[in-house]
């Protein structure tokens, strides 16, 4: 009788084939039965977008300011420190929005400050105004009823204006048409430090779609119904929720502590603010600004603008689309940035020692920002 013996040497290779087999096999179930589907095609919509661009083209962007004339002094100050500290080598131009009509002497005494081109806007009714469905009487009465809480501009009309234009409008100007990135710059602002390298191109070059200097707290008074109106949106949009990144794989995590039961109130400050213009210019974010400006809460209430963006980017971006200008020294009010790192320090002009609220150890929300980003 054939009884067939066992050749080691000859059957390796076959062994080694069909072990490989059956590994290719193994992945290959894994891979379409593990992963839901629905979610391996939405995160591939996450993937980066091709490149279509060298990194040396031009990048079209822009300082936006929005800005009263009798800010004249002040937005002068900030923009002789752009200038100083950074624009004087890349020459990108300024955009001026005002409710009102700016003043010849506005006009004049910006125009001169280095070699930019400036542009003057005005803004109409729909960007500045209150829209239909609000009842201005019973704005008028919740903003008396503000005032006890003595949050800052609790019984200011303009200023809930102006936080509802910086969320949901000032993208929507014709001036910022034809720009792919902006930077909101603001009256009375510190920048010190030199800044040797393109920051659009920085932004553009590697993905980045939103950066900030400083994160805050925001006062819970002047956000009441904030929260709950973005978990109604999620609930009844499904659709569009969909369209955003996994959480985990968007900041989610800065924004709350207890996945989505509360917002713990961070936010980045967006009085400083390097973006991509397109983030705002989507279909998702402008459902999700008309739902948050239809529930009324940018004039019963008194939502800011920094809330807005920052509950809005941390959880339409992922998590590498964010960047935290460390390298930039920046100051609002008594609220200071200042590099840490020695190297940095020497190019600019303020002491690390002299941050008030902003930094590592302190600043709770940028640990926040840096638990979410690891996490
Ligand atoms: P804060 O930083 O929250 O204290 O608010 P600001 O008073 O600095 O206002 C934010 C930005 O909006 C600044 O650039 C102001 O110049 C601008 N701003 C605020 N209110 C008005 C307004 O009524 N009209 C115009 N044109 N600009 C305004
Ligand atoms: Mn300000």
């Amino acid at each position: 009788m054939f009884i067939p013996s066992f050749n080691a040497r000859r059957s390796t290779p076959v062994l080694l084939f069909l072990f490989s087999v059956a590994l290719i096999l193994i992945l290959l179930s894994f891979y379409y039965f593990a992963v839901p589907t629905g979610l391996l095609e939405v995160w591939n919509d996450y993937q980066e977008p091709q490149r279509h661009f060298n990194t040396d083209d031009p990048v079209s962007a822009c300082f936006v300011i929005l800005v009263r004339n009798s800010e004249l002094d002040g937005i002068k100050s900030s923009i002789d420190q752009m200038e100083k500290t950074f624009n004087h080598k890349y020459n990108y131009p300024y955009v001026f929005l005002n409710d009102d009509d700016f003043s010849a002497e506005f006009i004049e005494n910006t125009k001169s400050l280095g070699t930019a081109e400036k542009f003057y806007g005005k803004l109409d009714e729909q960007m500045w105004g209150y829209p239909k469905f609000i009842n201005q009487s019973f704005a008028a009465e919740r903003r008396k009823e503000m005032v006890e809480t003595q949050v800052p501009y609790a019984d200011s009309e303009s200023y809930r204006h102006m936080c509802r234009f910086q969320s949901g409008f000032f993208f929507r100007h014709p001036l910022l048409d034809k720009y792919d990135y902006y930077w909101r710059i603001e009256p009375n602002v510190d920048f010190l430090c030199d800044i040797d390298y393109d920051v659009f191109k920085f932004m553009r070059n590697n993905g980045k779609k939103y950066a900030f200097t400083l994160t805050f707290v925001e006062f819970m008074k002047t956000i009441p119904s904030l929260w709950d109106t973005v978990l109604n949106f999620r609930r009844e949009h499904p659709e569009i929720v969909s369209q955003f990144p996994p959480k985990e794989k968007s900041l989610w995590k800065f924004i709350t502590d207890d996945d989505g039961e509360s917002y713990n109130s961070c936010h980045f400050w967006t009085n400083f603010e390097i973006a991509s213009l397109d983030l705002w210019r989507s279909s998702e974010y402008l459902k999700f600004f008309n739902y948050l400006d239809e529930s009324g809460g940018f004039f019963y209430e008194r939502w800011g603008d920094a809330p807005v963006h920052s509950i809005a980017a941390a959880m339409l971006l992922r998590k590498d689309e964010f960047h935290f200008f460390h390298d930039m020294g920046y100051r609002h009010t008594d609220v200071l940035h200042c590099p840490a790192d020695e190297q940095v320090l020497q190019k600019c002009s303020c002491n690390h020692d002299s941050f008030v609220w902003d930094d590592y150890e302190k600043g709770s929300c940028l640990k926040q920002y840096n638990r979410a980003l690891l996490d």
